[in-house]
C-alpha cells in the first residue's frame, strides 16, 4: 500500500479525511510512489482560520526578523539541494540535471526575499504643502493563496511563498496533484527553519479545494501557473469573488532564425531548446521560423535531432525524460497524428519511441515537423512534448506578423549575426519575454516576468521587483505638522500604545 500523502495544516502534518485521492507515478516505470488526497472542505476551512491567525502575529514581526528566517530557509534548501532534486525527479521524471536546475532557480527566488526590508520600503517627500509631509507605508494584505502546475514542483511554488511570507503575510499553497511531494519537502524545510506555526499551509488536490479557496472571503489574493483554460477560469472566478489574482498561462514560443545566424550555434539551441524537459517547459521553443530558405536548416535540424534521446533520471546520456503522465502522452500523440493527417511534413517521428530497459516509461522521442502551416493543430495548440514544428518567412517583417498573430505571447527569441535586426525584432515584437541569441530567456527573480496576451491574466506582473507590489498595499500618509504647536509640547506627555 502506497503513502499517503500529509497536508501541512495549521503547522502540523495532517492525514486527510477525504475519500478521494490521486496517484503519484513515477512517469520513467509507472510506479506509485505516493497517493494525493483530495483536500476536504472542512480542511480547506482549517487551513485558512489557522492562516488568518498567524498572520495576525506575523505581520507584526520585524522585517529583518522575517528576513533572517528567510536566510535560514536558504541556507537548507541549498544544504538539501541535491535530496530535493532527486525526489523531484523521481515524481516529474526529469533528468537530474534538469531536477537541479528547477531546485536553483527556486533558490534566488527566496535569495530575493531575504532582501524584503529593503524591498518593502516606502516613499517619502517632505513639504508637499507648507508644513505638510507625505510619507507611505508597504502593508501586507492578509492570507494569499497559490495554484501550482506539475512541470516545476520546486521552482513555482519557490516564486510565490518566501516573497509573499517574507512581505508579512501568510500563505496557502496547492501543489499540482501530480507532483506533491517535492512541495512537501520545501515545506518541511520552511518548517525547519524556524517559520511560525500556520505561516505556510499545504493543501492537496484538484479543483475542489482550489474553488473553495477562490470563493472564500479571507483570501486576498490568488497566484496561478498552468494552462491557459484553467488560468482563464480562476482569473474570470477571482475577479469575480473580488480578489486580487494573477494567472500565468500556457505559451506557444517561436523562435526567428535568420539567415546569417551563426549555424552551429543555432542548431544545438534550437535543439535543446524544443527536446529539454521533454518539451514540457512554458518557455520551450515549439516553432521554428525560418527567414529565406529552411532547407540547410532542416536537414541539419534533423540530423541533430536524431541523435538524442529520452531516458530515465540519472541516465547521464538522455537529453530529456518521460512525459508526465500517459493521458498527456497520449495527448502528444494525437497531435502528432493529426500534424501528419492536415498535411505538415514528418521529418523525425518519435512516436514509437520505446526505451529498451523501461518499456512502461511515457517516452516520446524527438519529433520534426517541417511545413507547418497556421491552419493546423500542431501550431494552435501548445503541444507540451518534444516536437519542434518548423515554418518559412519571406522576410523577418513576416516572421514578427506571425508572432504577434499568435495568441499566445511568453517568450520568443531570434538569432542573428545583425543587431539592427535583432533590436528591429525586440522593438515590434508582442511577447514577454526575447531572447538574442538565446533560445529561452530564464526569467530571474529581480526582473519582471510576464507573459503577453492569453499566456496571462492580471494587471500585476507580479514577479521578481513586483512580486512585492502584489503581495502588499501601499498606505500614504500626509501629515500637517504646525509649527506653533512646538511650544504646545508637554514634557512628560505619555501615549499608551495597545
Ligand atoms: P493545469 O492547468 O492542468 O494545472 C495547474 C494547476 O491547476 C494544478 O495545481 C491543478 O491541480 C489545478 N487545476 C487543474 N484544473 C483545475 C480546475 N478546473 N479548477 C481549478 N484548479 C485546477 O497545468 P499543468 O498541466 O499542471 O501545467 C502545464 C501548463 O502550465 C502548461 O500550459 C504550461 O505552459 C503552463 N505553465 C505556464 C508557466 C508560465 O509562467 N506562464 C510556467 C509553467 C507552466
Amino acid at each position: 500500500m502506497e503513502s499517503k500523502v500529509p497536508l501541512l495544516l495549521d503547522g502540523e502534518w495532517t492525514q486527510s479525511q477525504s475519500h478521494t485521492f490521486f496517484p503519484v507515478i513515477n512517469p520513467a516505470n509507472q510506479q506509485v510512489l505516493a497517493q494525493a488526497p483530495d483536500a476536504t472542505e472542512q480542511e480547506v476551512e482549517l487551513a485558512v482560520q489557522s492562516a488568518q491567525k498567524a498572520f495576525e502575529s506575523w505581520r507584526n514581526t520585524p522585517a529583518p526578523v522575517r528576513a533572517r528566517l528567510m536566510m535560514n530557509y536558504q541556507a537548507l534548501l541549498k544544504q538539501h539541494q541535491h535530496e530535493i532534486a532527486e525526489l523531484l525527479s523521481q515524481e516529474t521524471g526529469k533528468t537530474f540535471e534538469d531536477a537541479k536546475g528547477d531546485v536553483w532557480r527556486g533558490i534566488e527566488v527566496v535569495e530575493q526575499a531575504c532582501n524584503v526590508p529593503s524591498l518593502m520600503m516606502g516613499e517619502t517627500l517632505e513639504n508637499v504643502a507648507n508644513g505638510v509631509d507625505t510619507y507611505s507605508y508597504v502593508q501586507p494584505l492578509g492570507v494569499c493563496f497559490g495554484i501550482t502546475p506539475f512541470n516545476f514542483p520546486a521552482m513555482i511554488p519557490l516564486w510565490m511563498f518566501p516573497i509573499s511570507v517574507a512581505c508579512g503575510n501568510a500563505f496557502i499553497l496547492k501543489p499540482s496533484e501530480q507532483d506533491p511531494l517535492t512541495p512537501n519537502r520545501l515545506a518541511e524545510l520552511f518548517l525547519a527553519a524556524g517559520f511560525p506555526r500556520g505561516i505556510l499551509q499545504v493543501l492537496h488536490g484538484g479543483q475542489r479545494p482550489v474553488n473553495q479557496l477562490l470563493e472564500h472571503p479571507q483570501i486576498k489574493t490568488v497566484s496561478f501557473v498552468g494552462s491557459v483554460p484553467v488560468a482563464e477560469h480562476i482569473y474570470r472566478k477571482g475577479c469575480h469573488e473580488l480578489k486580487r489574482v494573477q494567472a500565468f498561462a500556457g505559451a506557444k514560443n517561436h523562435m526567428v532564425i535568420m539567415p546569417d545566424a551563426n549555424f552551429n550555434h543555432t542548431i544545438n539551441n534550437i535543439v535543446g531548446a524544443a527536446c529539454g524537459a521533454a518539451g514540457q517547459r512554458c518557455m520551450a521553443i515549439s516553432v521554428a521560423v525560418f527567414v529565406g530558405d529552411a532547407q540547410p536548416w532542416l536537414a541539419a535540424l534533423k540530423e541533430a535531432m536524431s541523435t538524442i534521446r529520452p531516458g530515465v533520471w540519472n541516465d547521464s546520456g538522455a537529453a530529456y525524460g518521460p512525459i508526465i503522465s500517459m493521458k498527456a502522452k497520449q495527448r502528444v500523440l494525437k497531435l502528432i497524428e493529426q500534424g501528419k493527417a492536415e498535411g505538415a511534413e514528418c521529418l523525425l517521428d518519435g512516436s514509437s519511441y520505446q526505451h529498451p530497459e523501461f518499456p512502461q516509461g511515457n517516452w516520446v522521442g524527438p519529433t520534426l515537423f517541417a511545413g507547418v502551416t497556421t491552419d493546423m493543430a500542431l501550431y494552435k495548440e501548445e503541444i507540451f512534448g518534444p516536437v519542434l514544428c518548423c515554418m518559412q518567412a519571406k522576410n523577418l517583417e513576416e516572421a514578427i506578423d506571425l508572432i504577434n498573430n499568435s495568441p499566445f505571447g511568453n517568450g520568443t527569441s531570434i538569432f542573428t549575426a545583425s543587431g539592427a535586426a535583432a533590436r528591429h525584432f525586440q522593438q515590434k515584437i508582442q511577447v514577454g519575454q526575447v531572447g538574442i541569441n538565446i533560445p529561452i530567456p530564464v526569467p530571474l527573480p529581480f526582473f519582471s516576468f510576464t507573459g503577453w496576451k492569453r499566456s496571462f491574466f492580471g494587471d500585476l506582473h507580479a514577479y521578481g521587483k513586483q512580486a512585492v507590489r502584489f503581495y502588499t498595499e501601499t498606505k500614504t500618509i500626509t501629515a500637517r505638522w504646525l509649527e506653533s504647536d512646538i511650544d504646545q509640547v508637554a514634557p512628560n506627555m505619555t501615549i499608551h500604545l495597545k
